[in-house]
């Protein structure tokens, strides 16, 4: 059975997910451009080939041009002449969404100053993927991608992440896994929660979860193989949650209620505390509730 449809393209460039371990999780929509473009663009030729073939999408004599980093700055006209001809062009990075940790963004800003149309077609990507199966908070994340090489700028980026509130997202090597761990433990503390996801989507599919020590004392002792994220919990003085200190919150918030409403007591307990005022509020409205 095919699955893909041959549809009329408006002309511009298609940023493509494609999928980051099973073949099949790609929208229709995104077998549809890939079936219907004048030319296609790949990070990797064949494993976009390959996906056509699994999909069974016939290249036929369609142009496939390969762009990556280290092209990239000699291949970017030869597209933007194909945008100046009118045609439709898909990119497709080697897996998961473009420009996420991938080549794509010089070549979009190129076409968004050329005033071309530029659109994506939404699908897998891993950051997302991890943050979905992990199990640490979702409202707010920050995607570092991977950190640097040098050992010394690899701690610095930590330290300077040690006080975000929101979960933290890595992209990590099998190779590193374990010093970035040792690390992570060093500078967040051995009782920050953390996931390690590897393989997603894939056969051998896995997420680990635990505190950042249990996590390094497992992959020292365990060497693991594939494609990464490392999510690490944010920290829970600052933004994630009342339960560290409620009573010293509650003692601010009985003084406040005093001489002032719900309202106002909330607000200024949370700058006070640097605490979230959603989360201050409802407290405040318990002991008000409760006193009445
Ligand atoms: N553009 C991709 C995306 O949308 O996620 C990311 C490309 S980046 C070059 C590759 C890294 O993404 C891997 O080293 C790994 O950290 C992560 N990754 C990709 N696929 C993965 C998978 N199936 N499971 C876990 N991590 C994955």
């Amino acid at each position: 059975m095919v699955n893909y449809k041959s549809i009329k393209l408006s002309p511009g460039l298609y940023f493509v997910s494609t999928p980051i371990g099973t073949a099949r999780d790609i929208t229709l929509r995104a077998l549809d451009i890939l079936a219907s473009v004048d030319v296609l663009a790949a990070e990797d030729t064949r494993t976009l080939k390959k996906l056509l073939e699994i999909h069974g999408i016939q290249l036929k004599n369609r142009t496939l041009i390969s762009y990556h980093d280290h092209n990239g700055s000699k291949i970017r006209p030869k597209i933007l002449d194909y945008l100046e001809q009118g045609k439709s062009i898909a990119y497709a990075s080697e897996a998961g969404t473009p420009l996420i940790a991938d080549p794509g963004f010089s070549l979009l800003s190129e076409v968004i100053n050329l005033g071309k149309n530029v659109t994506s077609a939404p699908g897998p990507c891993a950051l997302i993927a991890a943050l979905t199966i992990g199990g640490l908070s979702t409202d707010k994340f920050y995607f570092e991608g991977f950190l640097p090489n040098n050992k010394n700028q690899r701690e610095l980026k930590l330290r300077n992440l040690n006080r975000y509130s929101g979960t933290l997202v890595f992209y990590e090597s099998p190779k590193r896994l374990i010093d970035t761990l040792e690390m992570a433990v060093e500078i967040f503390g051995e009782k920050r929660l953390g996931v390690v996801c590897r393989e997603i989507t894939k056969k051998f599919e896995d997420a680990k979860r635990g505190n950042l020590k249990e996590l390094s004392d497992f992959y020292r002792n365990h060497k693991v193989k594939g494609e990464i994220v490392i999510l690490i919990d944010g920290v829970k003085d600052a933004a994630g949650g009342l339960d560290l200190d409620r009573t010293k919150i509650e003692t601010h918030l009985k003084e406040a209620l005093r001489s002032m409403s719900v309202k106002d007591s909330a607000e200024t307990v949370s700058i006070a505390l640097n605490l979230p005022r959603r989360d201050v509020y409802q407290l405040a409205l318990q002991i008000k509730n409760s006193s009445d």
